[in-house]
């Protein structure tokens, strides 16, 4: 812990010692099950202790005491009173929600009475989303986005202790420790809100923290040795990237990796496979959205499903044709509200995202935490082929990761007469005629491109092979470009 404590001044370690009394994260106890829920129990049971309307519905009741049915009361109230709250302070929100009676929102079902907020809107008018006055937020954030204008959101330093906090006590669920290390790992990624609020919250609990951003792998691992690396975030592509051209000159076993945790891009199985077996640790996966501060979702160690913050966020699912909820364990659009939001709430935010939520409890011991099941591709990330198949990078990077020689890849959609053409450029270590072979076999047999291919509406994909390092290094949706002229 002294390392946090090096560079630090007396007026710095006198605000984080304030920091760390306002977090919950650290007033788990420690032989909490899994700390990620006894922290939500902890906001629920806090917060009915000081605020009458919830107290008069679960009572004053201690974290351990707290169940589904008492959370629910707390989400609901949390929503009333934010509510309250934006129709005050938020120009978008007081136009748009005039008619709306918070007190009217009773059940789960009552959500349903709240218009949605599209992505769209917060594009259109991201300063009249705003709560606070500009002056007042402490961090702005714009997003990068795959599509369509950049959206601002603003943090005052509520929201930003409110993150940090979450990501304290998702650290201490995925079993950091004191003296533990975590290798922060962004590169090439402008924004860097992400890797700060990160060290932040390894300083507040306690946690050291090491950020590197270069792009060349062997500085990458010069930086986490000399750290004394325990546990790593970062990329999933760009994990993988590291891990399959160090794998043969150091042995990443014999670093005593703890945990790997794969953020912001999806994670596919097969490159969680081959991570975990390069490292000999359980990788997990994150799930965030920038309009939520990022860290919304962690997986536990049975890797069936991401813990939701539930605290600070309500997630529902809905059919997005009808716009009804469905119920838990069936897939839809991912809706999602922020409860506690000062600075930009969003009231029923449609994320674009296909999910299902899943009721408790889990194996990990969560017993009221739902869990949201792996998003299988951001709508607005998807792509039309053939006969208006849906494809999306992650159902690629199965298949292509699945070949161990492979480092990465980028693919080109263009058109020939009726038929989709897929180019694929790939970074491959070994570029015989049969990895190539191997390749296009396993590409050609994923369903929606066989049945393109079998209907002579999409061509076999065709493979070319690149130098390793003669890509520049993408994430997300830059994988595909559609060079078509029309398509929908
Ligand atoms: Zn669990």
């Amino acid at each position: 812990m002294s390392r946090s404590f090096e560079c630090m001044g007396a007026w710095e370690i006198v605000k984080l010692a304030i920091v760390r009394r306002r977090l919950l994260a650290n007033r788990i106890p420690k032989d909490s099950v899994y700390p990620l829920e006894t922290w939500m129990a902890l906001k629920a049971s806090v917060t009915s202790k000081n605020e009458r309307e919830l107290r008069n519905v679960i009572g004053k009741k201690d974290h351990d005491e707290i169940d589904r049915k008492d959370f629910d009361e707390y989400q609901l109230f949390m929503f009333r009173e934010q509510l309250r709250y934006v129709k005050k302070e938020s120009p978008h929100y007081r136009e748009k929600l005039k008619d709306i009676v918070p007190e009217d929102i009773r059940t789960l079902d009552d959500l349903e009475k709240i218009p949605f907020t599209y992505p769209s809107e917060l594009a259109e008018q991201s300063m009249l989303f705003m709560a606070v006055s500009r002056t007042k937020t402490a961090r702005e954030f714009t997003t990068t986005g795959t599509t369509g204008k950049r959206k601002m959101i603003g943090y005052t330093t509520s929201d930003l202790i409110a993150k940090v906090d979450i990501i304290s006590s998702a650290l201490k669920s995925i079993g950091m420790h004191d003296g533990d290390v975590l290798h922060i790992m962004f590169p090439a990624v402008d924004a860097w809100d992400p890797s700060l609020m990160l060290a932040g919250a390894c300083k507040v609990a306690g946690y050291g923290s090491s950020t590197c951003s270069s792009p060349d792998i062997k500085e990458q691992m010069a930086v986490m040795k000399d750290s004394g690396a325990t546990h790593i975030i970062g990329l999933p592509s760009f994990i993988y990237r590291v891990t399959t051209l160090m794998s043969t000159e150091t042995d990443l076993k014999g670093l005593g990796i703890r945990k790997i945790i794969s953020t912001s891009e999806p994670l596919s199985e097969s490159m969680r496979g081959k991570l975990q077996d390069a490292w000999g640790c359980n990788v997990l996966d994150v799930w965030g959205m920038t309009e939520f501060g990022l860290a919304c979702a962690i997986e536990c160690d049975e890797r069936k499903g991401l813990h939701t913050d539930e605290a600070n966020l309500l997630f529902e699912v809905i059919d997005p044709d009808s716009g009804k909820r469905v119920p838990d364990g069936k897939l839809g659009e991912l809706v999602v509200t922020s409860l506690t939001a000062e600075a930009t709430p969003l009231i029923r935010y449609r994320t674009r995202d296909m999910a299902a939520m899943v009721s408790p409890p889990c194996n990990c011991g969560a017993v009221f935490n739902r869990k949201l099941m792996k998003p299988s591709g951001r709508m607005d990330m998807q792509f039309k082929v053939g006969m208006g198949y849906k494809i999306y990078p992650v159902m690629f990077d199965e298949c292509l990761f699945g070949n161990g020689n492979v480092v990465d890849y980028q693919m080109t959609i263009t058109k020939e007469g009726f038929k989709d053409v897929l180019t694929f450029d790939v970074e491959s270590k070994d570029q015989s005629d049969d990895t190539m072979r191997s390749i296009v076999s396993a590409l050609s047999e994923i369903m929606e491109i066989a049945d393109g291919i079998r209907e002579d509406l999409i061509d076999v994909p065709r493979v070319r092979f690149i130098d390793i390092g003669s890509m520049e290094y993408a994430a997300k949706a830059r994988k595909i470009t559609d060079l078509r002229d029309n398509f929908d």
